[in-house]
């Protein structure tokens, strides 16, 4: 459903990622974990070319766009299909919590802002914060902006949701209900990438985890596979530091 081909990022002369490929099913759920500074940032932004890619073609669900292309028209298509969940929510200040949900309904899906609206409501409900539809994000917390932030991606049922860091910018009173709200997703086999330095939260959820490195992918698996078994070396000093 989603494939990445031969993906490369330059920015200048520093290679940032080199000759990605990775594929996904269906409702698969695959978390990426790594250091720092390895690329799992910017191999999510150029899925939805957030980052233009230097090399290399994404496709998800049939529809292909190469890294050459400035087709406009071609990347909104693509965009439609990935929602991204972003580390520090980018909820935009002067709208509500709705508003906020509704926005790319109007902007990207070209819907009347009456069903944008009606459609963020239900999203509202569902996510459980239809009594704060009217709140602006400074007046919530950060669990709750971060809820917001999967909502809008849930609106546009898209193909599948890139999650960057969800819950790294939160305290740590506020992560279990943001975890919770991504195991729901998973539990209706919403397709997704997490990346994700809650090992723990990794392992329960996803099919299968790849781990990172330098830009390229070093080793994937199943999660019990993965943590119980790493094969690289640099994938077993990284989980001997992280775990
Ligand atoms: P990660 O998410 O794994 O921490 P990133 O994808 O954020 O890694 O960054 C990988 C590398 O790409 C870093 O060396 C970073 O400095 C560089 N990088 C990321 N974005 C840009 C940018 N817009 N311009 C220049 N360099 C960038
Ligand atoms: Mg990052």
């Amino acid at each position: 459903m989603l494939a990445i081909s031969n993906l490369t990022k330059r920015f200048g002369d520093n290679t940032v990622l080199e000759g990605i490929d990775l594929s996904l099913a269906e409702g698969e759920i695959v978390a990426i974990i790594g250091p720092s500074g390895t690329g799992k940032s910017t191999l999510l932004r150029c899925i939805n070319f957030l980052e233009t890619p230097t090399e290399g073609q994404i496709e998800i669900d049939g529809h292909r766009v190469n890294a050459d292309s400035s087709n406009q028209k071609a990347i909104i298509e693509l965009r439609k299909r990935a929602a991204f969940v972003f580390q520090n929510y980018a909820l935009f200040a002067n709208k509500t919590a709705q508003e906020n949900i509704a926005e790319g309904l109007i902007t990207v899906w070209k819907q009347p802002k009456s069903e944008a609206m009606a459609t963020a409501a239900s999203i509202l409900t569902d996510i459980g914060l239809i009594d704060r539809k009217d709140a602006y994000p400074s007046s919530l917390s950060g669990g709750q902006q971060q809820r917001i932030g999967i909502g809008r991606a849930m609106a546009a049922h898209s193909k599948v949701i890139l999650f960057d860091e969800p819950t790294s910018a939160l305290d740590p009173e506020w992560v279990d209900e943001v975890l919770g709200l991504i195991k729901t997703l998973a539990e209706r086999k919403q397709t997704m990438i997490i990346v994700t330095h809650e090992m723990q939260f990794a392992r329960e959820i996803a099919d299968r985890v790849v781990f990172m490195e330098g830009g390229r992918i070093v080793e994937q698996g199943p999660p019990s596979q993965l943590f119980e078994t790493p094969q690289d070396p640099r994938t077993k000093q990284f989980l001997a530091r992280a775990l």
